[in-house]
């Protein structure tokens, strides 16, 4: 299981378990979100064109995120690398394009994780969370310090961590999302894992499932 495409609804803990994997098990992390925003600080024309979607909770559209994706992966050269996929593909054109991608080179999209989470829950987490200004480690609203324990920087809300913001990213999950879950289900890649319990918690039952899975 080398590369893996991680799915869930906002604040479900699968950046913090991409994280770990990445620290663990040597994968690397291609987070589009965090990509995304470092186009929007670099202050680049594909940030400037990004920052309308995600300050309204919308995608970016497909054609758009994907060529940027696919170029991502080619210039860093990941067809054959350990890959977490967080936060892309979200639709099934994304998802398409990308297994298609990786075929095209001799490679290959190994599983689908779902880490699975109640809205409710989901809201009160990505109400009170703080993400570090650089390394973007992310810190849950109950971590007593301002300053990230890794590079000692400051911690920060992200703008669209705000309750409508949620509520229209929870709605856009649903709305786009699903229809992913369906295709990977489908294709028999789908592994689900329940969200709930601390991050050491669901690690380990990820862990679990990717060695039975080999
Ligand atoms: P995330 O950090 O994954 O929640 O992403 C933050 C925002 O970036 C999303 O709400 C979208 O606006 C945008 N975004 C990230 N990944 C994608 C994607 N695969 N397709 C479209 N928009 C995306």
């Amino acid at each position: 299981m080398d590369r893996i495409v991680f799915l869930g609804p906002p604040g479900s803990g699968k950046g913090t378990q991409a994280e770990l994997l990445c620290k663990r098990e040597n994968f690397i992390h291609l987070s589009t979100g965090d990509l995304l925003r470092g186009e929007i600080a670099g202050k680049t024309e594909f940030g400037r064109m990004a920052k309308d979607y995600i300050d309204n909770g919308l995608l970016v559209p497909d054609e758009k995120i994907t060529d940027y994706v696919l170029n991502h992966i080619e210039i860093n050269d990941l067809y054959k690398k350990k890959v977490i996929f967080d936060g892309f593909p979200r639709r099934v054109f994304q998802a398409d394009s990308l297994i298609n991608a990786m075929k095209g080179k001799n490679s290959s999209i190994d599983c689908a994780v779902l880490v699975y989470l109640d809205d409710s829950i989901v809201i009160e987490r990505l109400s009170n969370r703080l993400v570090c200004s650089r390394c973007k480690k992310i810190y849950p609203g109950t971590y007593e310090e301002d300053t990230c324990c890794e590079c000692n920087q400051k911690l920060v809300k992200r703008t669209d961590d705000n309750a409508d913001v949620i509520k229209k990213r929870l709605d856009v999950y649903k709305a786009e999302t699903e229809e992913l879950i369906g295709y990977f289900d489908k294709k028999s890649m789908l592994i689900k894992i329940d969200g709930r319990g601390t991050a050491e918690e669901v690690f380990e039952k990820i862990k679990k499932v990717l060695n039975e899975n080999v």
